[in-house]
């Protein structure tokens, strides 16, 4: 994990919350949270998920912006 997926915050602002292991002890994922955007996230998710790049713009968030609409309104139609 390098930063946050929403939010680009470095790895020091996001912290370890569970790790899941098997039967066996062995670490199978990891589920992290960002103390920035309140993001979290398991490793073991989907990139589109988890990799900025690979994220959906509007799933991204900008620390330095102003949201007026937190969420998108619920549809409607
Ligand atoms: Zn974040």
């Amino acid at each position: 994990m390098n930063s946050c997926p929403r939010c680009q915050s470095e790895q020091s602002a996001c912290r370890v919350e569970h790790e899941g292991r098997d039967a066996q002890g062995e670490l199978v994922w990891t589920v992290y949270y960002c103390t920035a955007c309140s993001f979290t996230w398991r490793d073991s998710e989907p990139e589109e998920s988890i990799v900025y790049a690979k994220r959906d713009a509007f799933s991204r968030v900008d620390l330095n912006k102003q949201y007026p609409v937190v969420m998108p309104p619920p549809n409607r139609d």
